[in-house]
């Protein structure tokens, strides 16, 4: 159980990946992947296509989202894992927070003008497939395309990070409002790559047990984003915590992503994986398979 292929965190064409949740799939069980979820940024438009493409392909599916939370100043993502992707509150939610997007990358492509990069609002919105999905991620397509950076890594550093000339700050959902969303609609929350924030230990230490106080069950511990001493940091986070172990690689493109689909190290012995959850369906998923055979 402990040592699943388990991959519970990636992006597809919903959001800012550059895969279909079909490619995705498909590239999963490449990966050897055997319990997967799509978890694009504040969307479930992929979810129906990527539940079927897993279920053709033999893998336990796990809907998910990664719901943009602001905390403590910070952009901090928690996914929704096992959610009902039909469920009114979350669908309401999440669309309330696209809204913002469209508005934000204005102000972005603005921002950039000003820096001496014209055109990129209208460039960005062409690689997202709609307005309301437009991420950074497009923008950093953009500029590498235009040829102001040679990798989206380096657009990033440059011109998006906070602080530099295309950041803009938004507001996005708060901990409590994301966490309650993804409760209500039967899924469980997990701090998404938490060394990747820039919080003081006081204030990494609220995100935990506020996150913990509205119900979030779940942390991400072995991801793309974490060093080795990161991956035990987390670890003893989530014990500390009574939180679950997640493990996701975070891909979006290939080329652009560091970590391949099913590819990323074991989770750590000491913790409890989030699909001891989910026990049942991945038994009964292991003797539907057997008896294929
Ligand atoms: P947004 O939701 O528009 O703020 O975009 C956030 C997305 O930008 C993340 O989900 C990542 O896909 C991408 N991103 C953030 N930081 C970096 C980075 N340093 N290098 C590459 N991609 C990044
Ligand atoms: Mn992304
Ligand atoms: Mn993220
Ligand atoms: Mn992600």
């Amino acid at each position: 159980m402990h040592l699943l292929n388990a991959d519970l965190h990636c992006h597809s064409t919903a959001s800012d990946g550059s895969l279909s949740p079909t490619e995705l799939a498909q590239r999963a069980r490449k990966g050897g992947v055997v319990l997967w979820a799509l978890t694009d940024h504040d969307e479930l438009a992929g979810q129906a296509e990527a539940a079927a493409a897993a279920k053709a392909l033999g893998m336990a599916y796990v809907p998910g989202v990664e719901v943009s939370v602001t905390f403590a100043g910070e952009t901090v993502h928690i996914l929704g894992l096992d959610v009902d992707p039909e469920h009114p509150g979350l669908v309401r939610g999440l669309a309330a927070l696209r809204a913002g997007r469209e508005g934000r990358a204005r102000a972005m492509g603005d921002s950039l003008a000003k820096a001496g990069i014209p055109g990129a609002y209208e460039g960005a919105i062409a690689y997202a497939d709609n307005p309301e999905l437009v991420s950074r991620t497009h923008f950093a397509r953009f500029l590498v395309e235009q040829g102001h950076c040679a990798n989206v890594q380096e657009v990033f550093q440059r011109f998006l990070k906070e602080g530099k000339p295309g950041f803009v700050e938004h507001k996005w959902a708060g901990l409590g409002e994301a966490v309650g969303w993804i409760r209500a609609a039967g899924g469980v929350a997990a701090i998404a790559h938490p060394a990747r924030y820039h919080f003081s230990p006081t204030a990494e230490y609220a995100l935990f047990s506020e996150f913990r106080e509205h119900g979030g069950r779940a942390v991400e511990v072995t991801c793309a984003s974490h060093f080795p001493d990161e991956v035990a940091k987390y670890a003893e986070m989530a014990r500390e915590f009574g939180l679950l172990a997640s493990r996701g690689s975070d891909f979006h493109a290939p080329g652009e992503s560091r970590v391949e689909l099913g590819t990323l190290p074991d989770l750590p012995g000491q913790v409890t994986p989030i699909w001891s959850l989910w026990a049942d369906r991945l038994a009964e998923r292991y003797e539907a398979s057997l008896a294929q055979h």
